[in-house]
């Protein structure tokens, strides 16, 4: 049986007053949260902050981005033992804003997914297709081959220690959520693809859905048979919104 996962993808939003009182209202209603696991990505400068806020409480912490090298000359970079440090249980990789506005490569996100996986951190693996693609028909290879960029170079094994999340970039941040049907038959297509490689992985994989899920879409949503929660940009800013995501698991 797989566990709910919301997590929280803050991007580069807040200030050290906003988040304390983020945090405080998130763990202020946590208690009601029971069948699901909660973790926040806050930007890397509050990384600490975040995880002294947490305090003890269960919520995991996790990156919005981690280096495919492990120490060095990388400015701007996160080492993957600074992560680990900070108290990192996650890291969000291959982000669409990390792909697009940053031009990261397939390579380089599979890069980045072996140096967390080295460092027991556990990816979230962001995928998904672009509305031109969605509606070129090509959706299905478009994320076969942001998943094959990882299998073929870390094997199929590695998507047993990793999260994935289908996040079609059109829905990513415009109100346009996809429909539970829509969403549910791309994380079965990605499941099935997996099964067709290690049966074992694709069972025990969560995949989490992501763009625009908010409190009033997210039920829906996560009753889909393969949708294993959701990877929350903007309803992750206020705590009654992701609280009520998490309850709706
Ligand atoms: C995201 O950034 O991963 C995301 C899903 O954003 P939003 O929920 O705002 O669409």
């Amino acid at each position: 049986m797989r566990r709910t996962l919301i997590a929280g993808n803050w991007k580069m939003n807040g200030s050290l007053e906003s988040i304390t009182e983020l945090m405080n209202g998130i763990k202020a209603g946590l208690e009601e949260v029971s069948n699901a696991d909660l973790a926040v990505c806050p930007p890397a400068v509050y990384l600490m902050k975040v995880q002294g806020l947490i305090d003890g409480a269960a919520i995991a912490l996790g990156s919005q981005n981690i280096c495919d090298q492990a120490s060095g000359a990388f400015t701007g970079e996160l080492a993957p033992s600074m992560l680990k440090e900070a108290g990192c249980q996650y890291a969000i990789i291959g982000h669409s804003e990390r792909r697009s506005l940053y031009g990261e490569s397939d390579e380089l996100i599979a890069g980045r997914f072996a140096m967390a996986v080295e460092s027991s951190i556990t990816p979230i693996l962001c995928i998904g297709e672009t509305l031109e693609e969605r509606e070129s028909g090509v959706t299905e290879d478009v994320v076969s081959r942001q998943l094959d960029a990882v299998i073929d170079t870390q094997g199929i094994d590695a998507i047993g220690h990793c999260v994935i999340a289908y996040e079609p970039v059109w829905a990513i941040g415009t109100g346009k959520t996809a429909t539970p049907e829509q969403a549910q038959a791309v994380h079965a297509f990605i499941r099935a693809k997996l099964s067709s490689m290690s049966a074992d992985v694709a069972e025990k994989v969560q995949i989490l859905y992501g763009g625009s899920m908010n409190a009033g879409n997210a039920a829906d949503l996560l009753s889909q048979p393969d949708i294993d929660g959701g990877l929350i940009g903007g309803a992750s800013l206020k705590a009654g919104d992701f609280l009520t995501i998490g309850k709706s698991a």
